[in-house]
């Protein structure tokens, strides 16, 4: 850690000042970005990646590099988390710390609603290698603690989950997790460090794909694990041998992103809250999830667990098919496009039956509770930061085009 973050107390102040150190060449006030693949060396430099230790040299960017270094220190510091290290994408993040915490003969439980990269990769190649996993709904305490088992290594949630908002408990998880000596990950994506700070509430590693909210501006794609020191150096060896590296102009851009993080997330979610509340007046539509109204399900959970609703929805609407066909033709603000927590509000239509197809494995209870929020299909909407009234018309105009 830099010296001097002790100073950064408040998350505002972290986010533009944590990690970045003035060039000592140059003394640029902004950070440099390092686009170095080697760093010169002296010739006692050991070559294997066993002898890495403490990154205060640097060698090879895919081991080290001081522009990653630097967005590592700031997330840690957003985390109040001992150490970071950052990937090229969520998914390579992810990946790394599931080979890291599983080998053959394990068993990990997993929320059975997740981003479909994440469920898609539990589902295949991770139960290839032997490796057990066990999907529950993790709103379902007891049901987290039924799927426990005596070579549970790890438990993985999200919360909020892509793509249907629906929480999930960290500090109760956790304790069940603890209990049974496994280890608890949380993809906090959704919420970013602004509403959540699941290291605090118990949580053993948090996971961010940078490429949403944190990167923020629609540009760059990357990831990050944070947790124990002694972890996450186990962690950089893995980086190291799987070579899921992050570019240093990426980390650039996704460090320069996260330094408006915490007015971004206040501005989307005061729009968030006025696009749900439109949306629930709307006859086309027939239900809206959102954490910050009362209607949402778990909006205890939500007043409790986060202190940013951020800017996600899912919503329902009669005939959805021609409703996504409208919006792909007739939105002119909202992009009819994947991906979320951009500058730009982004819409996208996630078929319940594509899901069962692909990603997700219901039992009858799960395949209810996810009908519950989804119905057969769900609008997964990102408000970003144009003008609310803008957004609102235009999904008002596209709407009644279906
Ligand atoms: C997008 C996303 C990921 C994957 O991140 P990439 O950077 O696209 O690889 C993982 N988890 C959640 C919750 C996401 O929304």
């Amino acid at each position: 850690m830099a010296s001097g973050n002790h100073i950064f107390q408040a998350l505002q102040t972290k986010a533009i000042h944590a990690g970045e150190k003035p060039d000592l060449a140059t003394r640029a006030s902004s950070p440099s970005i390092v686009m170095s693949s080697s760093f010169v060396t002296d010739a006692e430099t050991p070559f294997s990646a066993e002898n890495l230790q403490d990154q205060t040299t640097f060698f090879y960017t895919r081991e080290g590099n001081p522009t990653v270094q630097q967005l590592e220190q700031k997330l840690a510091a957003l985390e109040d988390a001992e150490a970071c290290v950052a990937f090229s994408s969520g998914m390579a993040a992810i990946s790394a710390l599931m080979f890291h915490m599983l080998k053959p003969g394990d068993h990990m439980v997993m929320s059975d609603v997740a981003y479909v990269g994440a469920a898609e990769l539990m589902k295949g190649l991770i139960p290839s290698l032997n490796i057990q996993v066990t999907r529950v709904n993790t709103t379902d305490l007891e049901a987290v603690q039924a799927a426990i088992l005596p070579h549970t290594k790890l438990v993985h949630i999200e919360t909020p989950c892509n793509p249907i908002v629906r929480l999930s408990d960290i500090q109760a998880i956790a304790e069940i997790t603890h209990a049974a000596g496994a280890k608890l990950s949380v993809d906090s994506t959704f919420a970013t460090p602004v509403a959540t700070q699941p290291i605090k509430l118990g949580a053993d590693f948090v996971i961010h794909s940078l490429s949403k909210y944190l990167c923020g501006h629609g540009d760059a794609i990357g990831g990050a694990v944070l947790g124990a020191s002694d972890e996450m150096l186990a962690m950089r060896h893995l980086l190291i041998h799987l070579g899921g590296a992050l570019s240093p102009f990426n980390a650039w851009l996704i460090m320069r992103g996260i330094t408006t993080l915490p007015i971004r997330m206040k501005a989307h979610e005061d729009n968030a809250l006025k696009v749900a509340r439109f949306l629930e007046a709307q006859p086309q539509v027939k239900q809206v999830t959102y954490p910050g109204l009362a209607t949402h399900p778990q909006h205890e959970l939500a007043k409790r667990q986060m202190s940013n609703f951020s800017g996600m929805i899912a919503f329902q609407t009669k005939n959805p098919s021609a409703v996504a066909q409208a919006f792909s033709e007739h939105l002119q603000i909202v992009h009819y496009a994947v991906s979320l927590g951009h500058q730009r509000s982004l819409i996208y239509y996630i078929s319940t039956q594509e899901m069962l197809e692909t990603s997700f494995t219901f039992n009858q209870l799960q395949a209810d509770n996810y009908r519950s929020f989804a119905g057969d299909g769900v609008f997964r909407l990102s408000v970003g930061l144009e003008d609310v009234e803008d957004i609102c018309k235009d999904l008002e105009r596209s709407i009644t085009k279906a």
